[in-house]
Protein backbone atom coordinates (compact mmCIF):
# COMPACT_ATOMS: atom_id res chain seq x y z
CA UNK A 1 0.00 0.00 0.00
CA UNK A 2 1.81 3.13 -0.91
CA UNK A 3 1.38 6.00 1.58
CA UNK A 4 1.06 9.83 0.68
CA UNK A 5 2.21 12.78 2.61
CA UNK A 6 0.50 14.29 5.61
CA UNK A 7 -2.06 16.43 3.39
CA UNK A 8 -0.01 19.84 3.53
CA UNK A 9 3.41 18.64 4.02
CA UNK A 10 5.38 18.04 1.24
CA UNK A 11 9.01 16.33 0.15
CA UNK A 12 11.60 18.37 -0.27
CA UNK A 13 14.27 16.89 -2.96
CA UNK A 14 17.43 17.63 -4.63
CA UNK A 15 17.08 21.22 -6.54
CA UNK A 16 14.31 22.14 -4.06
CA UNK A 17 16.37 21.06 -1.36
CA UNK A 18 19.17 23.19 -2.90
CA UNK A 19 17.54 26.39 -3.49
CA UNK A 20 16.09 26.15 0.23
CA UNK A 21 19.94 25.95 1.29
CA UNK A 22 20.62 28.97 -1.08
CA UNK A 23 17.81 31.26 0.38
CA UNK A 24 18.61 30.03 4.14
CA UNK A 25 22.77 30.13 3.11
CA UNK A 26 22.01 34.04 2.00
CA UNK A 27 19.95 35.24 4.61
CA UNK A 28 22.27 33.81 7.28
CA UNK A 29 25.08 35.59 5.84
CA UNK A 30 22.95 39.11 5.63
CA UNK A 31 21.99 39.08 9.42
CA UNK A 32 25.16 38.00 10.24
CA UNK A 33 26.28 41.30 8.91
CA UNK A 34 24.31 42.57 11.75
CA UNK A 35 25.67 40.83 14.13
CA UNK A 36 22.86 38.33 14.85
CA UNK A 37 23.75 34.56 16.01
CA UNK A 38 22.22 31.49 15.39
CA UNK A 39 19.81 29.95 17.98
CA UNK A 40 18.01 26.53 17.58
CA UNK A 41 14.93 25.73 20.01
CA UNK A 42 12.79 22.09 19.71
CA UNK A 43 10.04 21.59 17.80
CA UNK A 44 8.42 20.69 20.60
CA UNK A 45 7.07 22.63 23.14
CA UNK A 46 4.65 22.76 26.56
CA UNK A 47 1.37 24.51 25.07
CA UNK A 48 1.37 27.23 27.35
CA UNK A 49 4.24 28.65 25.56
CA UNK A 50 1.68 29.23 22.87
CA UNK A 51 -1.33 29.91 24.78
CA UNK A 52 0.58 32.54 26.89
CA UNK A 53 2.85 33.90 24.52
CA UNK A 54 1.29 34.29 20.81
CA UNK A 55 -1.55 34.33 22.43
CA UNK A 56 -4.89 32.63 23.59
CA UNK A 57 -6.60 35.22 21.16
CA UNK A 58 -4.77 34.50 18.00
CA UNK A 59 -6.34 32.40 14.99
CA UNK A 60 -3.16 30.44 15.30
CA UNK A 61 -3.46 29.29 18.63
CA UNK A 62 -7.56 29.12 18.64
CA UNK A 63 -7.36 26.93 15.42
CA UNK A 64 -4.19 25.96 14.00
CA UNK A 65 -1.88 24.45 16.26
CA UNK A 66 -0.75 20.62 16.12
CA UNK A 67 -1.26 19.98 20.11
CA UNK A 68 -1.38 16.72 21.62
CA UNK A 69 -0.79 14.62 25.05
CA UNK A 70 2.45 13.09 24.92
CA UNK A 71 2.93 9.08 27.10
CA UNK A 72 3.49 11.55 30.17
CA UNK A 73 0.09 13.06 29.75
CA UNK A 74 1.58 16.40 28.87
CA UNK A 75 0.04 18.65 26.74
CA UNK A 76 2.55 19.74 23.98
CA UNK A 77 2.44 21.62 20.92
CA UNK A 78 4.83 21.79 17.80
CA UNK A 79 5.17 25.28 17.77
CA UNK A 80 2.73 27.56 14.68
CA UNK A 81 5.64 30.00 15.06
CA UNK A 82 9.21 30.40 16.64
CA UNK A 83 9.03 33.73 18.72
CA UNK A 84 7.19 32.55 21.39
CA UNK A 85 9.92 29.38 22.33
CA UNK A 86 12.79 31.63 21.71
CA UNK A 87 11.29 34.22 24.69
CA UNK A 88 10.77 30.85 26.60
CA UNK A 89 14.75 29.83 25.86
CA UNK A 90 15.58 32.96 26.93
CA UNK A 91 14.12 32.74 30.10
CA UNK A 92 14.97 28.94 31.09
CA UNK A 93 18.47 29.75 30.22
CA UNK A 94 18.13 33.36 31.92
CA UNK A 95 20.26 34.51 28.87
CA UNK A 96 18.92 37.65 30.13
CA UNK A 97 21.47 37.89 33.04
CA UNK A 98 24.26 35.91 31.40
CA UNK A 99 24.47 37.75 27.83
CA UNK A 100 25.63 40.76 26.70
CA UNK A 101 22.00 42.36 25.77
CA UNK A 102 20.55 43.00 23.46
CA UNK A 103 20.23 39.47 22.45
CA UNK A 104 20.68 38.64 18.65
CA UNK A 105 19.36 35.70 17.14
CA UNK A 106 18.37 33.81 13.85
CA UNK A 107 16.47 31.05 13.33
CA UNK A 108 15.72 28.65 10.49
CA UNK A 109 13.41 25.01 10.88
CA UNK A 110 10.17 24.47 10.01
CA UNK A 111 6.74 24.97 11.50
CA UNK A 112 3.20 23.63 11.72
CA UNK A 113 -0.04 25.23 11.66
CA UNK A 114 -3.74 23.38 10.51
CA UNK A 115 -4.22 25.63 8.22
CA UNK A 116 -6.44 24.91 4.88
CA UNK A 117 -3.49 24.19 2.57
CA UNK A 118 -3.61 25.74 -0.79
CA UNK A 119 -0.84 27.54 -3.06
CA UNK A 120 1.93 28.83 -0.77
CA UNK A 121 0.26 27.49 2.52
CA UNK A 122 0.98 24.31 3.59
CA UNK A 123 0.64 22.61 7.24
CA UNK A 124 4.64 22.07 7.58
CA UNK A 125 6.52 25.09 6.31
CA UNK A 126 9.94 26.69 7.07
CA UNK A 127 10.63 29.76 8.44
CA UNK A 128 13.48 32.12 8.84
CA UNK A 129 13.57 34.51 11.12
CA UNK A 130 15.07 37.11 13.59
CA UNK A 131 14.48 38.00 16.97
CA UNK A 132 16.61 40.87 19.27
CA UNK A 133 15.46 41.40 22.86
CA UNK A 134 16.75 43.55 25.56
CA UNK A 135 16.87 47.31 23.36
CA UNK A 136 14.25 49.27 23.21
CA UNK A 137 14.58 51.69 20.83
CA UNK A 138 12.81 53.21 17.49
CA UNK A 139 16.68 52.44 15.66
CA UNK A 140 16.31 49.14 16.81
CA UNK A 141 12.93 48.49 15.24
CA UNK A 142 13.85 50.16 11.95
CA UNK A 143 17.37 48.03 11.88
CA UNK A 144 15.75 45.13 12.45
CA UNK A 145 12.90 46.31 8.77
CA UNK A 146 15.97 47.44 6.89
CA UNK A 147 17.78 44.15 7.28
CA UNK A 148 14.90 42.57 6.02
CA UNK A 149 14.44 44.63 3.07
CA UNK A 150 18.17 44.01 2.68
CA UNK A 151 17.86 40.28 2.82
CA UNK A 152 15.40 40.15 -0.03
CA UNK A 153 17.46 42.41 -2.20
CA UNK A 154 20.50 40.01 -1.53
CA UNK A 155 18.28 37.41 -2.84
CA UNK A 156 17.46 39.11 -5.85
CA UNK A 157 14.27 40.51 -5.73
CA UNK A 158 13.89 44.29 -6.83
CA UNK A 159 10.18 44.82 -6.51
CA UNK A 160 9.26 45.22 -2.73
CA UNK A 161 6.72 46.77 -1.19
CA UNK A 162 6.64 47.36 2.73
CA UNK A 163 3.85 48.06 4.46
CA UNK A 164 4.18 49.47 8.21
CA UNK A 165 2.28 51.02 11.17
CA UNK A 166 1.78 50.80 14.37
CA UNK A 167 -0.45 49.29 16.63
CA UNK A 168 0.64 51.77 19.83
CA UNK A 169 1.76 51.36 23.77
CA UNK A 170 -0.76 49.18 26.12
CA UNK A 171 -2.44 52.21 26.57
CA UNK A 172 -3.53 53.74 22.67
CA UNK A 173 -4.32 50.46 22.03
CA UNK A 174 -6.66 50.00 25.01
CA UNK A 175 -8.05 52.84 23.70
CA UNK A 176 -8.29 51.85 20.34
CA UNK A 177 -10.04 48.34 21.00
CA UNK A 178 -12.73 50.17 23.06
CA UNK A 179 -13.82 52.44 19.76
CA UNK A 180 -13.23 49.10 17.59
CA UNK A 181 -15.68 47.57 20.06
CA UNK A 182 -18.44 50.52 19.95
CA UNK A 183 -18.24 50.25 16.05
CA UNK A 184 -18.12 46.66 15.23
CA UNK A 185 -21.16 46.24 18.03
CA UNK A 186 -24.11 47.33 15.91
CA UNK A 187 -22.76 45.60 12.99
CA UNK A 188 -21.10 42.27 14.17
CA UNK A 189 -25.10 40.07 13.16
CA UNK A 190 -23.89 40.74 9.66
CA UNK A 191 -20.15 39.33 10.56
CA UNK A 192 -18.78 35.88 10.39
CA UNK A 193 -18.74 33.52 13.45
CA UNK A 194 -15.24 34.29 13.82
CA UNK A 195 -15.38 38.34 13.99
CA UNK A 196 -18.35 37.51 16.74
CA UNK A 197 -15.35 35.67 18.93
CA UNK A 198 -12.78 38.46 18.28
CA UNK A 199 -14.91 41.13 18.70
CA UNK A 200 -14.87 39.46 22.71
CA UNK A 201 -11.37 38.29 22.27
CA UNK A 202 -9.22 41.44 20.46
CA UNK A 203 -11.16 43.52 18.39
CA UNK A 204 -8.14 44.03 16.79
CA UNK A 205 -8.33 41.21 15.04
CA UNK A 206 -11.48 42.17 13.20
CA UNK A 207 -9.37 43.94 10.88
CA UNK A 208 -7.30 40.98 9.74
CA UNK A 209 -10.62 38.83 8.49
CA UNK A 210 -10.26 37.95 5.18
CA UNK A 211 -13.86 37.33 4.69
CA UNK A 212 -14.42 39.94 1.86
CA UNK A 213 -17.73 41.72 3.60
CA UNK A 214 -16.45 41.68 6.70
CA UNK A 215 -13.39 43.45 5.21
CA UNK A 216 -15.63 46.23 3.88
CA UNK A 217 -17.31 46.79 7.08
CA UNK A 218 -14.00 47.05 8.41
CA UNK A 219 -13.49 49.92 6.10
CA UNK A 220 -15.02 52.40 7.92
CA UNK A 221 -13.84 51.28 11.45
CA UNK A 222 -11.55 54.54 13.65
CA UNK A 223 -8.59 54.45 12.64
CA UNK A 224 -5.47 52.94 15.27
CA UNK A 225 -3.40 56.49 14.24
CA UNK A 226 -6.38 58.39 15.70
CA UNK A 227 -5.55 56.54 19.13
CA UNK A 228 -1.57 56.43 19.19
CA UNK A 229 -0.31 58.01 22.83
CA UNK A 230 1.79 61.17 22.13
CA UNK A 231 4.75 58.73 23.16
CA UNK A 232 4.12 55.79 20.76
CA UNK A 233 3.46 58.03 17.69
CA UNK A 234 6.87 59.72 18.33
CA UNK A 235 8.57 56.61 18.17
CA UNK A 236 6.29 55.51 15.03
CA UNK A 237 7.51 58.78 13.32
CA UNK A 238 11.45 57.96 13.94
CA UNK A 239 11.46 54.44 13.04
CA UNK A 240 9.69 56.08 9.46
CA UNK A 241 12.19 58.61 9.31
CA UNK A 242 15.60 56.09 9.84
CA UNK A 243 13.72 53.85 6.98
CA UNK A 244 13.35 56.78 4.79
CA UNK A 245 17.18 57.87 5.36
CA UNK A 246 17.64 54.72 3.90
CA UNK A 247 16.19 55.30 0.47
CA UNK A 248 13.34 52.70 1.50
CA UNK A 249 9.49 53.20 0.25
CA UNK A 250 7.39 52.34 2.68
CA UNK A 251 3.37 52.56 2.86
CA UNK A 252 1.53 53.11 6.20
CA UNK A 253 -1.15 50.56 5.88
CA UNK A 254 -3.73 51.14 8.98
CA UNK A 255 -5.29 48.13 8.77
CA UNK A 256 -2.07 46.44 9.60
CA UNK A 257 -2.37 44.88 13.11
CA UNK A 258 -0.39 41.39 12.14
CA UNK A 259 -1.97 38.27 13.62
CA UNK A 260 -0.17 37.62 16.63
CA UNK A 261 -1.15 38.78 20.16
CA UNK A 262 2.06 40.00 21.63
CA UNK A 263 2.68 43.19 19.10
CA UNK A 264 2.75 46.43 20.06
CA UNK A 265 4.23 49.46 18.39
CA UNK A 266 5.72 48.59 14.85
CA UNK A 267 4.45 46.02 12.90
CA UNK A 268 5.26 45.62 9.06
CA UNK A 269 5.14 43.28 6.14
CA UNK A 270 6.98 43.30 3.22
CA UNK A 271 5.47 41.60 -0.21
CA UNK A 272 6.80 40.73 -3.31
CA UNK A 273 5.69 42.70 -6.55
CA UNK A 274 6.01 41.55 -10.03
CA UNK A 275 7.61 44.16 -12.64
CA UNK A 276 4.41 45.09 -13.54
CA UNK A 277 3.29 45.87 -9.80
CA UNK A 278 1.47 42.66 -9.23
CA UNK A 279 1.27 41.99 -5.30
CA UNK A 280 2.25 38.38 -4.97
CA UNK A 281 1.47 39.29 -1.21
CA UNK A 282 3.61 38.72 1.95
CA UNK A 283 7.16 36.55 2.50
CA UNK A 284 7.95 38.38 5.64
CA UNK A 285 6.12 39.47 8.71
CA UNK A 286 7.43 41.06 11.64
CA UNK A 287 6.90 43.79 14.63
CA UNK A 288 7.92 44.96 18.02
CA UNK A 289 6.74 42.99 20.98
CA UNK A 290 6.74 44.49 23.98
CA UNK A 291 5.65 42.54 27.08
CA UNK A 292 6.67 38.82 26.00
CA UNK A 293 9.65 38.28 28.33
CA UNK A 294 7.84 39.04 31.36
CA UNK A 295 4.53 37.18 30.17
CA UNK A 296 6.68 33.87 29.74
CA UNK A 297 8.54 34.77 33.09
CA UNK A 298 11.18 36.90 32.62
CA UNK A 299 11.94 40.82 33.31
CA UNK A 300 10.11 43.09 31.20
CA UNK A 301 12.62 43.13 27.89
CA UNK A 302 10.99 44.41 25.01
CA UNK A 303 11.73 42.86 21.55
CA UNK A 304 11.42 42.85 17.64
CA UNK A 305 11.86 40.69 15.03
CA UNK A 306 10.36 38.99 11.78
CA UNK A 307 9.95 36.10 10.20
CA UNK A 308 10.01 34.75 6.29
CA UNK A 309 8.47 32.13 4.58
CA UNK A 310 11.14 29.92 3.16
CA UNK A 311 8.91 28.18 0.66
CA UNK A 312 7.25 31.72 -0.22
CA UNK A 313 10.39 32.80 -0.72
CA UNK A 314 11.64 29.98 -2.94
CA UNK A 315 8.63 29.61 -5.01
CA UNK A 316 8.53 33.77 -5.84
CA UNK A 317 11.93 33.30 -6.78
CA UNK A 318 11.89 30.57 -9.41
CA UNK A 319 9.07 32.41 -11.05
CA UNK A 320 11.27 36.00 -11.43
CA UNK A 321 13.84 33.38 -12.74
CA UNK A 322 16.78 34.05 -9.93
CA UNK A 323 16.75 30.48 -9.04
CA UNK A 324 17.44 29.50 -12.91
CA UNK A 325 21.07 28.56 -12.53
CA UNK A 326 21.13 26.99 -8.82
CA UNK A 327 21.08 23.55 -10.00
CA UNK A 328 22.38 20.18 -7.49
CA UNK A 329 24.75 18.87 -9.58
CA UNK A 330 27.75 16.31 -9.16
CA UNK A 331 31.17 17.89 -10.97
CA UNK A 332 33.08 14.79 -11.81
CA UNK A 333 31.73 11.58 -13.78
CA UNK A 334 34.64 9.09 -13.53
CA UNK A 335 34.00 6.44 -16.25
CA UNK A 336 36.11 2.86 -16.39
CA UNK A 337 36.17 1.23 -19.88
CA UNK A 338 35.47 -1.82 -19.00
CA UNK A 339 35.73 -4.15 -16.33
CA UNK A 340 39.40 -4.51 -15.57
CA UNK A 341 39.54 -0.63 -14.66
CA UNK A 342 36.44 -0.10 -12.01
CA UNK A 343 39.11 -0.81 -8.98
CA UNK A 344 41.56 2.28 -10.43
CA UNK A 345 38.17 4.36 -11.65
CA UNK A 346 37.05 4.24 -8.08
CA UNK A 347 40.79 5.20 -6.90
CA UNK A 348 40.61 8.29 -9.02
CA UNK A 349 37.26 8.91 -7.77
CA UNK A 350 38.18 9.10 -4.04
CA UNK A 351 41.49 11.13 -5.44
CA UNK A 352 39.02 13.51 -7.15
CA UNK A 353 37.42 13.56 -4.01
CA UNK A 354 39.83 14.45 -1.85
CA UNK A 355 40.57 17.35 -3.73
CA UNK A 356 37.22 18.71 -2.92
CA UNK A 357 35.06 18.08 -6.15
CA UNK A 358 31.91 15.66 -5.98
CA UNK A 359 32.46 13.12 -8.42
CA UNK A 360 30.89 9.32 -9.02
CA UNK A 361 31.55 6.51 -10.91
CA UNK A 362 29.79 3.23 -12.20
CA UNK A 363 29.80 0.14 -9.53
CA UNK A 364 29.41 -2.08 -12.33
CA UNK A 365 30.56 -2.31 -16.06
CA UNK A 366 28.81 -0.30 -18.24
CA UNK A 367 28.88 1.28 -21.63
CA UNK A 368 30.09 4.01 -22.55
CA UNK A 369 27.21 5.49 -24.00
CA UNK A 370 25.27 4.61 -20.51
CA UNK A 371 27.69 6.40 -18.34
CA UNK A 372 27.59 9.57 -20.42
CA UNK A 373 23.67 9.35 -20.35
CA UNK A 374 24.50 8.80 -15.88
CA UNK A 375 26.60 11.99 -16.09
CA UNK A 376 24.12 14.45 -18.46
CA UNK A 377 21.51 13.43 -15.57
CA UNK A 378 23.83 14.23 -12.73
CA UNK A 379 24.46 17.57 -14.48
CA UNK A 380 28.89 16.68 -14.73
CA UNK A 381 30.54 18.80 -16.11
CA UNK A 382 33.24 17.06 -16.76
CA UNK A 383 33.84 13.51 -17.55
CA UNK A 384 37.20 11.39 -16.43
CA UNK A 385 37.98 8.50 -18.67
CA UNK A 386 40.34 5.70 -17.43
CA UNK A 387 41.21 2.78 -19.99
CA UNK A 388 43.99 0.94 -19.66
CA UNK A 389 46.61 2.62 -22.50
CA UNK A 390 45.90 5.65 -19.83
CA UNK A 391 46.42 4.20 -16.67
CA UNK A 392 49.73 2.49 -17.93
CA UNK A 393 50.71 6.15 -19.90
CA UNK A 394 50.07 7.64 -16.15
CA UNK A 395 47.03 10.20 -17.97
CA UNK A 396 43.32 10.76 -17.99
CA UNK A 397 41.15 11.36 -21.05
CA UNK A 398 39.29 14.60 -19.26
CA UNK A 399 36.02 15.60 -21.76
CA UNK A 400 34.39 18.82 -20.88
CA UNK A 401 30.77 17.99 -21.37
CA UNK A 402 29.47 21.87 -21.53
CA UNK A 403 32.47 22.66 -24.34
CA UNK A 404 32.69 19.19 -25.93
CA UNK A 405 36.24 19.16 -25.55
CA UNK A 406 38.72 16.50 -24.76
CA UNK A 407 41.75 16.83 -23.94
CA UNK A 408 44.58 14.29 -21.82
CA UNK A 409 45.57 14.96 -19.02
CA UNK A 410 48.65 13.48 -16.80
CA UNK A 411 47.36 12.62 -13.73
CA UNK A 412 50.14 14.81 -11.59
CA UNK A 413 48.27 17.95 -13.06
CA UNK A 414 44.75 16.41 -12.58
CA UNK A 415 44.71 19.31 -9.50
CA UNK A 416 45.54 22.46 -11.02
CA UNK A 417 43.47 21.07 -14.73
CA UNK A 418 40.10 20.66 -12.37
CA UNK A 419 40.49 23.85 -10.75
CA UNK A 420 40.89 25.31 -13.62
CA UNK A 421 37.92 23.56 -15.68
CA UNK A 422 35.38 23.65 -12.61
CA UNK A 423 37.01 26.54 -10.15
CA UNK A 424 38.68 29.23 -13.00
CA UNK A 425 38.99 31.83 -10.49
CA UNK A 426 41.09 29.49 -8.30
CA UNK A 427 43.84 29.97 -10.67
CA UNK A 428 45.49 33.37 -9.37
CA UNK A 429 43.35 33.32 -6.18
CA UNK A 430 42.11 37.04 -6.76
CA UNK A 431 38.44 35.96 -5.97
CA UNK A 432 37.67 37.60 -9.47
CA UNK A 433 35.47 35.32 -11.45
CA UNK A 434 36.03 37.17 -14.91
CA UNK A 435 39.59 35.43 -14.70
CA UNK A 436 41.01 38.53 -16.48
CA UNK A 437 38.24 38.40 -19.26
CA UNK A 438 37.08 42.00 -18.59
CA UNK A 439 37.30 45.64 -19.12
CA UNK A 440 38.64 47.13 -15.88
CA UNK A 441 41.62 48.86 -15.06
CA UNK A 442 42.64 46.84 -12.36
CA UNK A 443 41.25 47.17 -8.30
CA UNK A 444 37.59 46.63 -7.79
CA UNK A 445 36.37 44.08 -10.94
CA UNK A 446 32.78 44.51 -12.38
CA UNK A 447 32.55 40.87 -11.14
CA UNK A 448 32.55 41.95 -7.51
CA UNK A 449 36.28 40.88 -6.49
CA UNK A 450 39.27 42.64 -6.58
CA UNK A 451 40.91 41.63 -9.98
CA UNK A 452 44.23 40.92 -9.77
CA UNK A 453 44.77 39.95 -13.73
CA UNK A 454 43.46 42.63 -14.90
CA UNK A 455 46.31 44.32 -12.58
CA UNK A 456 48.54 42.28 -14.54
CA UNK A 457 47.64 42.93 -17.92
CA UNK A 458 48.01 46.90 -17.34
P1 LIG B 1 3.46 34.84 10.36
O1 LIG B 1 4.24 34.10 11.42
O2 LIG B 1 2.05 34.37 10.23
O3 LIG B 1 3.63 36.30 10.44
O4 LIG B 1 4.14 34.42 8.97
C1 LIG B 1 5.39 34.90 8.53
C2 LIG B 1 5.61 34.39 7.14
O5 LIG B 1 5.63 32.96 7.15
C3 LIG B 1 4.52 34.75 6.15
O6 LIG B 1 4.76 36.00 5.55
C4 LIG B 1 4.60 33.64 5.14
O7 LIG B 1 5.60 33.94 4.19
C5 LIG B 1 5.04 32.45 5.96
N1 LIG B 1 3.92 31.57 6.30
C6 LIG B 1 3.01 31.71 7.29
N2 LIG B 1 2.14 30.68 7.29
C7 LIG B 1 2.50 29.85 6.29
C8 LIG B 1 2.01 28.61 5.78
N3 LIG B 1 0.96 28.00 6.32
N4 LIG B 1 2.64 28.05 4.72
C9 LIG B 1 3.71 28.65 4.16
N5 LIG B 1 4.23 29.82 4.60
C10 LIG B 1 3.63 30.41 5.65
Amino acid sequence: MAIAPVKGTKDIYKDEALYHRYVSSFLRSTVELYGFKEIETPVLEHTEVFTHGTGESSDVVRKEMYTFEDKGSRSVTMRPEFTAGIVRSIVSNKWYATEDLPLKMYYHGPAFRYERPQLGRYRQFHQFGVEEIGLDSARADAEIVIMAIHSLSVLGFKNVKLKINSIGDAESRNNYKKALVEYFSSRIDEMCPDCKERLELNPLRILDCKVPADQEIAKGAPSMKDYLSEASEKRFYETLSIINDFGIEYEVDDGLVRGLDYYSEMVFEIHILSEEGKDYGAVCGGGHYGGLVKLLGGPDLPGVGYAMGVERVVSLMQDNHLLDDVKETTDVYVMPIGQDMLDDAFTLTMNVRSLGYSAETPMANMKMGAMFKKAEKRGCKIALILGEEELNSGVVQMKNLETQVQKTVALDDLEDVLNEELNPSSGCGCGCSCDGDCDCEGGECECGGKCCCSEEKN
